[in-house]
């Protein structure tokens, strides 16, 4: 097994504990989300809260997983309350909060009912989280974790390619392309799959851009979509490759050009300081262009860390701006059911005057 370099949670905790008391007041912190908990506590159970103060984190969780949180949580410097009993653990939380003037909670994780029963004890005040935002800018060793993952998915890829490319002759399906690419990216490191493997085959699979793989047998002329990511140590990796089987036509040579010229020109524009909306304008200014605007239907991509779907996302909704230290995809395509689709994604690390890839795999749209 590969040992990575280990996450700093007490850097984390104290980062986060410089911020303290809040503009609004807060000097406290409940965190309910898990993905905020397992970040900053190292926490990785599937029920528990953290209580960060000035001058003490507390992770709370249910009597299982006492010795597994205490192992876990060790780097923080967490203390650990494990109760069995939820009346228990609900007298602990008020106990570890009671001691704030003002705790700032997580409306958007933060249950009404568990809100009800904190209020009547407790002086609440809604705050964005302040580690969903720290938890955007990735260290070394998260990026180290995100690069592995990649990898695995890279790897398993190489070894797919040659089997998809004789799907014509050999009834090969959809879904024995996503079987066998989650299978060898466990083999090449991977913890897990990040998310269901998208394997997306002619004229009306590949036409969605979120396609679960079915029986249907790939066969000569398909565009075929391929989405797929590794999880490695809770973090996931994202990438898309595209293709035709047999000899390509030139209506799909021309669109897989235009996407690929999409993707080129989002990431030359991917630097620190760019807005989410500029980027993928950039991608969507190419298919508008050249009269396919109306083929294309989502945004130019995403944040991904131990979500795989996480700020910022890059839409003409966005009002969000792309800082160094983000991982991102870039993922332009065009769909048109009857024709298909095609999509080229990448993740890159930011930095300040452009990206580098975490994906490597050279994309080998057509046989030969
Ligand atoms: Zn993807
Ligand atoms: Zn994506």
């Amino acid at each position: 097994m590969t040992v990575y370099a280990p996450l700093d949670h007490a850097r984390r905790v104290a980062d986060v504990q410089d911020m303290l008391p809040l503009g609004n007041g807060c000097d406290a912190l409940l965190f309910t989300d898990l993905v905020d908990v397992r970040w900053l506590t190292g926490f990785t159970g599937s029920n528990g809260w953290a209580v960060l103060t000035g001058a003490d984190l507390v992770l709370g969780t249910d009597g299982r997983y006492g010795d597994r949180a205490r192992a876990e949580t060790a780097s923080s410097g967490a203390t650990v309350i494990a109760e069995t009993s939820r009346a228990r653990l609900h007298e602990r939380l008020i106990g570890s909060l009671r001691r704030a003037a003002r705790v700032g909670f997580d409306p958007t994780s933060t249950t009404h009912a568990e809100w009800q029963r904190l209020a009547a004890d407790v002086a609440l005040e809604p705050t964005d989280s302040v580690v969903a935002r720290q938890r955007l800018i990735k260290d070394a060793a998260e990026i180290e974790r995100m690069s592995a993952a990649a990898a695995a998915a890279d790897a398993a890829l190489a070894e797919v390619e040659p089997i998809l490319f004789a799907a014509s002759d050999t009834a090969v399906t959809e879904a024995d392309v996503r079987n066998e690419l989650e299978y060898r990216m466990r083999l090449h490191g991977a913890d897990d799959r990040s998310y269901e493997t998208i394997v997306a085959s002619g004229p009306e699979h590949a036409a969605r851009p979120h396609h679960e793989a079915t029986h249907r047998a790939i066969g000569d002329g398909d565009t075929v979509i391929i989405d797929v990511g590794a999880l490695v140590d809770g973090y996931h990796s994202d990438m898309t490759r595209s293709y035709v089987i047999g000899e390509p036509t030139r209506q799909q040579r021309e669109i897989y050009a235009l996407v690929e010229a999409a993707h080129g020109a989002g990431i030359a524009g991917l630097r620190h300081g760019i807005s989410a909306r500029d980027l993928d304008s950039i991608c969507r200014d190419v298919f508008v262009e050249a009269g396919y605007g109306d083929w294309y239907l989502h945004g130019t991509g995403h944040g991904v860390g131990l979500v795989i779907h996480e700020s910022p996302f890059h839409s003409q909704a966005s009002e969000e701006t792309i800082h160094a230290g983000n991982v991102v995809t870039v993922e332009p395509g065009l769909y048109r059911v009857g024709f298909g689709g095609f999509r080229i994604e990448d993740l890159l690390v930011v930095t300040e005057t452009g990206s580098q890839p975490l994906t490597h795999t050279a994309p080998r749209p057509f046989p030969g």
